[in-house]
């Protein structure tokens, strides 16, 4: 597809992230001036030709060479244009850790796309049946937040109909997705470029942790979703599992030297040099000894976004609700630090990761949640302490969810 007939479908998708009025997008040509301050802090290797207006509060966004519009945040653009200056790696602020992902993100798209860092067979089955389960809705737009190389787009290509946007912070990756044959946006997780009730499945693989306040991604997605929209997050740190011991603790202390000397496995590609570890270590952001979702807390949160929770799970056990097959295998860290921290790394409450399905519900009053989220709340009241929902004993009637104190 031509570049400029491909901006021309994404166009009317988009809204401005600042004032998210629908419909007051149009494209324009830019100014020598403006196109040079742009290529300079985009990195780019040629000067953008076109630019996107705001027909309300009449911002104006670049559009790349190539034709992907850069719809970022304030905040954003100007993280983009104090990316040389150095980051604060051991108090981080929240522009901090935006450059860090951008920089982190940009060095290793290529070589996390050719290694297929969570892009197996088991991760696309239970993402794909945590959707199926949610909704029975197999029509609307699929957005991507941090969309990387394009790899859960793909997952839902067979799925659902309608126009696939990836989203990211990396132009690298964004080229990516577009070779793919997706539609691409550069923007801001916690601002997305898109109008209200617009779309019908957000996704947000290994996003929320990479966030300073991983609630707005929560609020920006049930506002964009339609009534019935579907979010999923995924491979998010279980804060249970990040409560390490002494001993796990010490091998934390020589994780950057260990990982580039041994080069450990996939991750290898997070710890080329020194400079990529200290930025990947802040775009890590809740993910560290320590940190990490604790399971009532991500369901509560997503419940004050205002969705209804389908399903938690974890990622290191069987869990005939999702998949009856296999499960995505920890990875050797995660063994080591469990039974270091004297853990059962295959018990799910001390699992590697986390999913959550949730569903945009019909507003019953303004500002109330529905019966069904207000039935969420009391049981989360109800637990002792955060427990994980569990579902029926195989061979029992689907249907038969419990609420289980840990
Ligand atoms: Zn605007």
């Amino acid at each position: 597809m031509h570049k400029s007939q491909r901006l021309r479908d994404l166009l009317p998708l988009l809204a401005c992230p600042e004032c998210q009025e629908p419909g007051g997008l149009s494209i324009e040509t830019v100014s020598a001036q403006q196109a040079e301050e742009w290529q300079t802090v985009l990195r780019e290797q040629a000067r953008p030709e076109q630019q996107i207006i705001c027909g309300s509060c009449h911002r104006a966004y670049p559009v790349t060479i190539d034709g992907i519009p850069v719809l970022w945040s304030h905040m954003l653009e100007q993280t983009f244009d104090h990316l040389e200056e150095d980051v604060n790696g051991v108090n981080p602020s929240e522009q901090d850790v935006k450059a860090a992902n951008i920089q982190v993100y940009d060095q290793i798209s290529d070589a996390y796309d050719s290694e297929g860092v969570h892009a197996d067979a088991v991760t696309r089955s239970r993402l794909v049946s945590a959707f199926v389960e949610a909704t029975n809705t197999r029509q609307g737009t699929h957005l991507d937040v941090g969309c990387g190389a394009g790899n859960v787009l793909q997952f839902f290509s067979d799925v659902l109909e309608g126009p696939k946007i990836g989203m990211d912070v990396s132009l690298s990756g964004l080229r990516a997705v577009r070779r793919k044959g997706f539609h691409a946006v550069l923007g801001d997780a916690e601002k997305l470029p898109f109008p209200n009730s617009s779309l019908g499945l957000v996704t947000a693989s290994s996003v929320l942790h990479h966030l300073f306040l991983p609630d707005r991604l929560m609020q920006q997605a049930h506002r964009t979703l339609s009534t019935g929209g579907v979010f999923l997050t995924d491979f998010d740190p279980n804060a249970r599992a990040a409560e390490w011991g002494w001993l796990a603790l010490q091998l934390y202390a020589l994780r950057r030297p260990v990982y580039h000397l041994l080069s450990l496995g996939r991750r290898r590609v997070f710890h080329g040099t020194e400079q990529v570890q200290v930025w990947n270590a802040v775009a890590e952001f809740h993910n560290k000894p320590g940190e990490g979702f604790d399971i009532g807390n991500l369901r509560s949160a997503l419940v004050r976004a205002g969705f209804e929770l389908h399903r938690v799970f974890p990622h290191n056990c069987h869990d005939s609700s999702v998949s009856s097959g296999s499960f995505v295998q920890p990875s050797p860290r995660h063994l080591l630090v469990q039974a270091l921290s004297g853990r059962n790394p295959f018990h799910r409450d001390n699992s590697d990761t986390l999913l959550t399905a949730s569903v945009k519900p019909v507003k019953v009053h303004n500002d109330e949640i529905s019966p069904s989220g207000r039935r969420q709340v009391q049981e989360l009241f109800a637990e002792s302490h955060s427990g994980l929902q569990e579902s029926s004993k195989p061979h029992q009637p689907q249907g038969g969810h419990v609420i289980r104190a840990a």
